[in-house]
């Protein structure tokens, strides 16, 4: 796992709400003595929700998820 595919948090601008932590839906993201981080990132589905839960704009998923339509070979 890169971890700069990951959710990035922005501890300067982070309040410490505790949001990601209890909304991730995979438990990816603990709160840590300095603020919240991605604990389990094999746990990440790359959902987005952090990023548009954050109430401080303190999170940026730096990935775009891009749907292809792939053949089937018979
Ligand atoms: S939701 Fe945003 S402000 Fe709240 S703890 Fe997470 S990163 Fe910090
Ligand atoms: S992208 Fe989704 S699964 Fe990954 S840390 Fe954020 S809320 Fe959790």
């Amino acid at each position: 796992m890169n971890d700069w595919v990951l959710p990035q948090i922005d501890l300067d601008r982070c309040d410490r709400c505790g949001l990601c932590v209890h909304h991730c839906p995979t438990q990816a993201v603990e709160m840590g003595g300095r603020g919240p981080f991605i604990a389990r990132s094999l746990d990440c589905t790359y959902c987005t929700d952090c990023e548009a839960m954050c109430p401080q704009v303190a999170i940026i998923c730096p990935f775009e998820i891009v749907w292809v339509e792939r053949e089937v070979s018979r």
